[in-house]
């Protein structure tokens, strides 16, 4: 039997899941290319003080993989990071992964990819699998001065661990998840924390109870235990999603929640600063069971004139107001339209990536492109991300390219590409469906393309684990037989 030759992109959560999932499949061919010098993707470049995921741990991990070791109901950064090196090294990934070289181009020559390398190096491959993620190129605001700035400037995802915040005044620009959980953490651990809000954030509470050794010891024990919470999680989960995507009642229970939580918030200016004019869940929601007691503290100030630049002593605002600083930490997000970018990379009759993405990334069921033969996503344009662990996600989408594969082995293509009439039609009923959904109801947020329009999968991310799960419908492909030298 043929045996593909394959490269995965990328050693983060969707890549680690690939490479796992090839193996048990007995895919062996294949190397898993990664740019930096370890495992883990954005839980690897993140590390800035206070990171938790806020997707429980119990759900937050690969069903082939369960932990029975998870400390807390949401885990921090590094045991995450933790997990997914640990995943990778005991399904023996270290064996194919190619650390220190990323991947700068990938060409179709009609019959096969040819990748090249940083190093310089090119090599043929049948299939290319893209595991680079979204939340990967951090965004550099275009604030006039920011170079300028005489102390330590850096970007949330590039924290230097180097540098001693003792008696620092940090400020921070941005209230994502990441920004909130910055002003929750270095509350009271600095003798002042400015966050400079340009929007304001609705807030789900939560309280992040530790688990006990006996609670742990039985999941060891009893490792099928793991799928209890899993269900639970998940079921939770869909009915979030309703939320997410329909007006209804479960929008407007998660209304009152945040409103209600909002209502911690003693000072009416505060509160009133703290409020935003925009529906919960249009942008990402942010879960902290901290945030709003670190913005209530004194040595905590929150700024919301805008900021006019930032010069050598720190950071000016719109009303002439210089807050002086000693840090200023950048969490203001990622470049997250830029999945496999700034990757070069030609398709068919020379058919660039950013040819094929002049709109905005658009993908057929998330994972193929027409005219891109034998290339797949993970996590790729419209997968179902906003508050959906990503975990779930790479599994489902993996077991349908494992599917391909099988069928190439098998002999029944040499390659394979959605038609660009089923892709255009399978946007279209996308684009139909998104007035539907919380992220359209008027925020800003980086789930909108350049039209304004969700770059997320509209319906719930059950809806969608289905469809990937299901067999592909031939209709939608377009199969081709080549005779190539190999077969
Ligand atoms: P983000 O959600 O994109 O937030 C960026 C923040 O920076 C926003 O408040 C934005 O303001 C602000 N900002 C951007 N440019 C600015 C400028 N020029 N001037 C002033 N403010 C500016 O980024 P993030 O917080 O890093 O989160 C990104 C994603 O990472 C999340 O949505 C989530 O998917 C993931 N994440 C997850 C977790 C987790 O717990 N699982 C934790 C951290 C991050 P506007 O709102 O006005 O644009």
């Amino acid at each position: 039997m043929n045996t593909p030759r394959i490269a995965i992109v990328g050693a983060g959560i969707s890549g680690i899941c690939m490479g796992v999932a090839l193996q048990r499949a007995g895919f062996t061919e294949f190397t898993l290319f990664e740019k930096s010098h370890d495992y883990g993707g954005t839980w690897r470049d993140n590390s800035y003080p206070g990171l938790v995921c806020d997707v429980p741990s119990r759900y937050y991990q690969f069903r082939f993989a369960m932990n029975p070791e998870w400390t807390r109901l949401y885990s921090a950064g590094p045991e995450i990071k933790e997990y997914l090196v640990g995943v990778a090294r005991e399904h023996g990934l270290h064996r194919r992964t190619r650390f220190g070289s990323e991947v700068t181009s990938a060409e179709f020559d009609g019959t096969a990819w040819l990748v090249g390398t940083s190093d310089g190096q090119r090599e043929r491959f049948d299939f290319v699998l893209c595991a680079t993620g979204f939340l990967h190129h951090p965004n550099w605001p275009d604030i006039a001065g920011v170079d300028e700035f005489g102390g330590t400037v850096m970007h949330s995802a590039r924290w230097q661990h180097e540098v001693e915040l003792t008696g620092k005044r940090v400020g921070v620009i941005g209230t994502g998840s990441t920004g909130t959980q910055l002003v929750s953490a270095l509350a009271g651990k600095v003798p002042e924390v400015v966050l400079f809000q340009r929007t304001p954030q609705w807030i789900l509470p939560t309280v992040n109870r530790s688990y006990s050794p006996i609670s742990k010891a039985l999941y060891r024990a009893v490792p099928a235990l793991g799928v209890v919470p899993y269900w639970f999680n998940r079921a939770a989960f869909a009915v979030f999603s309703q939320g997410l995507v329909h007006p209804g009642r479960v929008r407007r229970f998660i209304q009152w929640v945040v409103e209600r939580n909002l209502r911690s918030v003693k000072d009416p200016e505060l509160r009133r600063k703290l409020t935003p004019n925009y529906q919960a869940m249009c942008k990402r929601l942010v879960v902290s069971d901290r945030f709003y007691t670190a913005v209530q503290r004194p040595d905590v100030r929150l700024v919301t004139e805008g900021i006019d630049k930032i010069e050598k002593r720190g950071v000016v605002t719109s009303d002439g107001t210089l807050h002086e600083l000693d840090i200023l930490v950048l969490a203001t997000g990622f470049d997250s339209h830029a999945f496999m970018r700034p990757m070069a990379i030609t398709g068919l009759d020379g058919r660039t990536l950013d040819q094929a993405w002049a709109e905005g990334p658009r993908a057929f069921e998330g994972v193929m492109m027409p005219d891109f033969p034998n290339l797949f996503m993970l996590v790729g344009p419209h997968s179902p991300f906003a508050n959906h662990p990503l975990t779930a996600v790479a599994e489902a989408q993996s077991a349908r390219i494992v599917g391909w594969l099988k069928r190439w082995q098998a002999g029944e293509f040499t390659t394979v590409a959605p038609t660009r009439a089923a892709t255009d039609r399978y946007n279209a009923r996308m684009r139909a469906a998104a007035p539907s959904t919380v992220w359209t109801t008027g925020c800003q947020s980086w789930y909108l393309g350049k039209d304004g329009l969700p770059e997320l999968w509209p319906w719930t991310p059950g809806a969608y684990e289905r469809l990937i799960r299901s067999t592909p419908n031939p209709v939608d492909y377009d199969l081709r037989q080549r005779v190539d030298s190999r077969k």
